[in-house]
């Protein structure tokens, strides 16, 4: 019987990006999806890649998250030779703009926020914002320049990253759930069972998004849930925007030749994928807000995905107490973002064991630490 150094449970952007850095390192690695891969959240997302804080939660994955759009370049590059395929990497910026009496207030705070955490953010004046990007909207009252934030086409990166991977050696079986791991007593995982079929592996890594947790025995280690958030793409003839913009009620990222993408809601739904008439008014109404001129643009697309979230809305990486069993999930809002840094910290850990990142915070184990104290303080 065939055996793996590595199957993955999930071929998104982040289990696809882990298999390529394996198969780099030589190993041999069998990535399963419940579907074709590539088609849920990473397909969903707008493809920003900004390591601000989007609010209190996300201050502890400043640093890896700043880790990661530090390596996005060569990794876009890695992943762009090996595949032949283009990710639409768009290294160019973003410009948050505010509105309102308190604008330069909250950017002043803003700023004092974004520089403690080492985050390049300076301030730009409203009329040097318009020299940039002359469609914003005239009446903003602040506005910040983050030079190094970027954006990808998530949908090509992801096709590119799955393609890498094949094309390096990873071996991928679509339509195929993992439903259970195959555990050699308690503490020791060595594969995993598909449809009654045992497959064999040294290490396992769960990266299955937002149902990471229905998988049996995992949702100790990923409590994952998945939360909405929905999406319009635009085509305008008038608008070509070079840099990501960004109010407090939304965003737009350029794809280039008069197409953006503008989002989003965050909806705690279940498992429900639809758009709706108020989600997208919203979306609209806060794009139109920042560039008057999409008022006119024609709306090419709308969709929605399902970010995987977990309790402390930050990711779940690293090894288990169980041996050979690792998670790789709970990226809600940046694993699009976090899948360079993510890629790189499973290949250390599992081809040296070490690793040169500080991930600690972030480990599976604070969730099962916290289950087994809710169980003990049920019992007291
Ligand atoms: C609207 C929206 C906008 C976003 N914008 C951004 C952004 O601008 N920047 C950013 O960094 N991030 C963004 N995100 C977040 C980002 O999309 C996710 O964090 C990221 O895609 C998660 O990748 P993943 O590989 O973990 O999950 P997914 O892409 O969801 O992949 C998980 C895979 O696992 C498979 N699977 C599930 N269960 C099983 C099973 N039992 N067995 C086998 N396979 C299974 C699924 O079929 C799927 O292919 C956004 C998300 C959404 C929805």
């Amino acid at each position: 019987m065939k055996t793996y150094d590595a199957i993955i449970a999930g071929g998104g952007i982040i289990g696809g990006a882990i298999a390529f850095e394996l198969a780099r390192h030589k190993l041999r690695v069998l990535v399963i999806d419940r579907q074709s891969p590539g088609q849920e959240a990473s397909w969903a997302a707008a493809g920003m890649l900004s390591p601000a804080p989007d609010s209190a939660d996300a201050i502890p994955l400043v640093p890896l998250a700043t880790a990661s759009l530090k390596i996005y370049p060569e990794f876009v590059s890695a992943v762009e030779s090996a595949s032949g395929m283009s990710a639409g990497f768009r290294p160019y910026g973003a410009i948050e703009i505010l509105f309102g009496a308190d604008a330069e207030n909250n950017l002043a705070a803003m700023i004092e926020q974004h520089q403690k955490l080492g985050l390049d953010t300076e301030m730009l004046h409203v009329e040097d914002a318009a020299v940039l990007e002359p469609h914003i909207n005239r009446g903003i009252r602040a506005a910040a320049l983050m030079r190094s934030e970027a954006a990808v086409d998530n949908r090509a990166f992801t096709s590119a990253i799955l393609r890498a991977a094949e094309l390096s050696g990873v071996e991928f079986r679509a339509n195929s759930s993992v439903e259970k791991l195959k555990l050699k007593g308690e503490g020791k995982c060595i594969g995993v069972i598909v449809a009654g079929e045992h497959i064999s592996a040294k290490h396992v890594i769960i990266a299955a998004g937002f149902a990471s947790s229905a998988i049996e025995g995992i949702a100790q280690y990923a409590p994952t849930i998945p939360m909405r958030g929905q999406m319009v793409a635009l085509q305008s003839a008038q608008v070509d925007l070079h840099r990501v913009i960004r109010s407090e009620r939304g965003y737009i990222v350029p794809r280039g030749n008069g197409r953006c993408v503008t989002g989003s809601t965050i909806e705690n739904v279940g498992v429900e994928k639809r758009v709706t008439p108020q989600g997208i008014s919203k979306i609209l109404s806060a794009a139109v807000e920042m560039i008057p001129a999409l008022e006119d643009a024609a709306i090419v697309e709308t969709w929605c995905g399902l970010r995987p979230d977990t309790p402390d809305h930050l990711p779940s990486l690293g090894p288990t107490d169980i041996e050979g069993l690792l998670i790789a999930t709970g990226h809600f809002r940046n694993g699009i973002l976090l899948a360079p840094i993510t890629a790189k910290l499973f290949a250390e850990w599992i081809t040296s064991q070490h690793t040169n990142v500080n991930w600690e915070a972030f480990g599976p184990m604070r969730f099962a630490k916290s289950a087994a104290r809710v169980a003990s303080e049920r019992r007291t």
